[in-house]
């Protein structure tokens, strides 16, 4: 244990017992969301949230589209959650998300009670839940979340080299035609 956090990201505690078929079932939900973000070149990442085995939310990056640092696909998929449940408070409730959730949505998460987080793919340089911190486990907090990673890990991390990949290819090509115009 160091400064309240804690270790292990793998638990195997209670809700944790969700076996393996059912989180790639919804991690797949995850993906289908990704790709809607893909298809508006925003950086693919899709988030599901599940409250006894139907899913409740749905959401994909639209930081972009909508203009907005607070389009998260974390922050989607709570807003509306939320409503369908008609409660602030999303017990008993998973989250699925392909990529590591950042600082606002971990606390997001935190703040809506949920009580267990599914991961697709790490994000060594902003993930908040393991990575440069983990929000998710804080034990001074009054919430934390049980936490499962690696979930089709490689169709996730996969999606995300491909659009950067994409990304980088577009950019040169854009820089040559603006050069070859001049
Ligand atoms: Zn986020």
């Amino acid at each position: 244990m160091e400064d309240g956090i804690r270790k292990e990201s793998r638990t195997s505690t209670g809700l944790d017992k969700a076996d393996r078929k059912t989180d790639e079932r919804f991690m797949r939900e995850a993906i289908k969301q990704a790709k809607k973000a893909y298809a508006l070149d925003e950086t693919p990442i899709g988030c599901v949230i599940v409250h006894e085995g139907k899913i409740i939310g749905r959401g994909y990056n639209r930081r972009n589209t909508d203009k907005s640092p607070l389009a998260h696909a974390e922050i989607t998929a709570i807003k509306k959650a939320s409503k369908k449940i008609g409660d602030w408070r999303l017990e008993d409730c998973t989250l699925y998300v392909t990529l590591e959730p950042c600082q606002m949505c971990s606390g997001a998460i935190i703040q809506a009670r949920i009580p267990r987080v599914v991961v697709g793919c790490m994000n060594p340089k902003a993930g908040c839940a393991g990575s440069v911190l983990n929000l998710l486990q804080v034990e001074r907090f009054n919430h934390q979340a049980e936490l499962t990673t690696g979930v089709l890990e490689e169709e996730c991390s996969g999606m995300m080299k491909q659009f950067f990949k994409e990304l980088r290819e577009r950019k040169k090509r854009e820089k040559k035609g603006g050069a070859s115009a001049l």
